[in-house]
């Protein structure tokens, strides 16, 4: 089942389905997000009570411990593969979560933000995926709000594909640690993968702070992906969010 899970995001990826490929998913109409769970059986989790995203809110205060992340400048290519724009990583980046390694796979982003923080949603979130030896995934998402141009985006835009499915390698490896705010506090809680086959089971980590980006940025953005890539917020079903 983790093993499953992993495979879907990876194959995901990597036969680049997109959007109007009429196997597959959207974010609108027959194929948007209220249709997931019928269009495949693959999809049955898309209907589960421990979804993403969610809205933050009502959260309870507990120990966080610091995150340990050793990223290091391995993201080498980027996909568009028709539903987001994704830095694909060499091994040897990690997030240090539970006792375990996760090792960062990709980051890819949402314009809107697919988390709201307290009722506030943000015009662009990136979502760091990592993966433990067994599959179990944790995802590390960063909100951007709107201020002044993102360094790290500045290097990495003028390098999307343009073509869904389009694959174009970077012109030098590029660190996650560039995405992350200065200050490291976060939410927790358990939910899914926001895309099908909507696995549950995967630790959600939010940063509290954003960064920011500029309008220029995020436009450039949704002019490549052509739609909104949000998913809409799931019910918590009496899931605590913990600070
Ligand atoms: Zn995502």
């Amino acid at each position: 089942m983790k093993k499953l899970a992993l495979a879907a995001l990876m194959a995901c990826a990597s036969h680049a389905a997109f959007a109007g490929d009429g196997s597959h998913w959207g974010y609108a109409g027959a194929e948007g997000p209220d249709q997931w769970a019928k269009l495949s059986p693959d999809n049955y989790a898309c209907n589960g009570k421990n979804q993403s995203p969610v809205d933050l809110k009502g959260t309870i205060h507990a120990a966080l411990k610091p995150l340990k992340m050793e990223y290091q400048a391995g993201g080498g290519e980027v996909l568009n593969n028709g539903h987001t724009l994704q830095v694909g990583f060499a091994p040897g980046s990690a997030l240090w979560l539970d006792g375990q390694r996760f090792e960062l796979k990709q980051y890819h982003f949402h314009a809107p933000s697919e988390n709201l923080i307290a009722g506030v949603s943000y015009p662009l979130e990136v979502h760091l995926v990592h993966a433990d030896k067994d599959g179990n995934l944790a995802v590390v998402a960063v909100m951007f709000k709107q201020g002044a141009d993102n360094k790290a985006l500045a290097a990495l835009w003028p390098q999307l594909p343009k073509e869904a499915g389009a694959k174009a390698a970077l012109a030098a490896p590029l660190s996650a640690a560039a995405l992350l705010p200065a200050k490291r506090g976060y939410y927790r809680f358990s939910g899914s993968l926001t895309t099908p086959p909507c696995s549950e089971g995967v630790r959600w980590l939010v940063m509290k702070s954003p960064v920011t980006v500029s309008k220029a940025q995020v436009d450039a953005f949704a002019e490549l992906i052509h739609h909104p890539n949000n998913r809409p917020v799931q019910a918590l079903n009496g899931r605590s969010i913990l600070d």
